[in-house]
Formats: C-alpha cells, structure tokens, sequence
C-alpha cells in the first residue's frame, strides 16, 4: 500500500538524501515505464539539479532547476530505493537516477507511471483532482462542501481522489474507526457534528502515521529506521477476527461498494 502517508515518507527521504543534487545519468530498462523521448531526457533531465520533491495526494514532484517536473504514481507493489553500484535493491528497477555515486532505483513500475511534464502539464493531470487531505487551504467548511454531491459510502467518498487526494483503501477505514463511523454509513444523513468528527480523524490518522514513518514495505536505503514504523499500528485495517483496541469488539471484513472494508460494529455505530 501506498498512501499519503508513504508517499509523505518517500518525500521526505528524497529531500533529505538528494535536494541540491545533480542527476548525472539515468538507465532505462523499461521504455514504457517513463514516458519522455531519448532527446527529452538528455536535454530536460541530464545535468539538471533536483531541487525537491513535493507530494500531491497520491503523486510525487520531483522539481528540476530547468523548470521541468517528473511526476511519479508508484502503483501496488512498486518502490523506490536510494543505492549505489554495490547496493542495488532485490529487484530490477526500471528507471535508476543517478546522482554521481549515489542511485535512485524506481523498482516494480508500470506503463507511464514516471513522467516528464511541465508545470503547465502537471496542473493538467492534477488539477482534476482534489485538495490533499492535509493541505492547509483545506478548511472544514471546504471539505464539507466536497462531498456535497456524494451520496453513497462515505469510505468511497474518501477513495475518491477527484473529491480528496491522498485516501485509499487502509486510510479510509482507519479514518472512520477514529471518527467512530462506520465505513457503509451514507453520506446524506451526516451531520456538521459528524463531519467535524471525520476532518479531525483524517489529520489525526494522517498524521500520527507519518509521524511514525508510515506502513511502506520496503526499506529506502541501508540504516533506513524511519519507513514502515507504522506498520502494525493499525487499528482495524486488515485486522478481521482480532479485538477492537478500543472496546474489546471483535473486527470483521465487511463489503462496501465492492471494496473490502475493515469495522468494529460494537464501536462505529453512526
Ligand atoms: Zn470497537
């Protein structure tokens, strides 16, 4: 899984290990897997500097000195990793950046999930979707207004990323545990008390989780103690037939929408 907390992870070990650095070569062992020319590549991305990677609901921006972005979507079971010649990671990446002596290996992705793009271009595919769940231009009266046309599931709604970016299937249901919701309650009969309720459970899961270094499952380098600290913290996602941490309840496997959702019906009664 790689939510925004992972993501937010990854932002934040990239910065700290490759900010300022100049990206000095890459290899390309699937074609399909980056989406810009050979000429696009040696022009827009070879001797160019990474200033920083910023994080937009479930996308990465790397941001290039020339003004040219890579924008990365690691999908299920991809992931990056920050090696050298004789440190490579157990798979084969698809696309190495390097950085001088130091290497950035993009392992498991698909078809145009890295791309080279301009700003223009970037706000083309992002813009449709909505705010990060922790943009701070994210107001409770701007997140209400969000779902003012949803009517199914609220765990659905909060996958939605045209309505929030960054939620997917494990943060959903943990943000309703929090709120005390249940993840099939429907959207129309929500109250503002309800809805202040889920605002402060989806900063507070989002946060406390990255804080903890996120659930991600494979380590970004060697001495990487941060990733994956959060794992095994989850209080309901994955957890059918174990106890509720909160009331002794025990948590089943529900359906919602065709999606498998994880609740404790003894405490998320709404
Ligand atoms: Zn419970």
């Amino acid at each position: 899984m790689q939510e925004l907390p992972e993501l937010d992870i990854y932002r934040a070990l990239i910065a700290d290990q490759f900010a300022g650095a100049q990206i000095t070569g890459i290899e390309i062992s699937s074609a399909k897997s980056f989406q810009a020319s050979e000429d696009q590549i040696q022009r827009d991305v070879i001797g160019k500097v990474l200033w920083f990677v910023e994080r937009r609901g479930l996308h990465l921006l790397f941001h290039l000195d020339n003004g040219k972005r890579l924008l990365l979507r690691l999908g299920q079971g991809a992931y990056l990793y920050k090696g050298n010649e004789t440190d490579k990671p157990d798979r084969a990446a698809q696309v190495t950046l390097k950085f001088g002596e130091n290497e950035l290996y993009f392992v498991g992705l698909r078809s145009d999930e890295l791309q080279l793009l301009t700003v223009r271009e970037v706000e083309e595919k992002l813009g449709r979707f909505g705010y990060d769940a922790l943009d701070k231009r994210l107001t409770i009266d701007r997140f209400i207004s969000r779902f003012a046309k949803k009517r199914g599931a609220i765990k659905s709604a909060l996958m939605d990323q045209n309505v929030l970016s960054g939620i997917g299937a494990a943060y959903s249901d943990e943000v309703c545990y929090a709120a005390g919701l249940r993840p099939d309650a429907k959207i129309p009969v929500f109250e503002r008390e309800t809805w202040e309720r889920l605002y402060e459970a989806m900063h507070k899961v989002l946060k406390e989780a990255i804080s903890a270094g996120g659930a991600g499952e494979h380590v970004f380098s060697v001495g990487d103690s941060l990733t994956g600290g959060h794992r095994g913290h989850f209080q309901v996602y994955d957890r059918e037939g174990e106890v509720c941490p909160r009331c002794g309840g025990i948590i089943a496997k529900i359906d919602v929408s065709g999606r498998k959702a994880f609740v404790c019906s003894d405490c998320q009664k709404e």
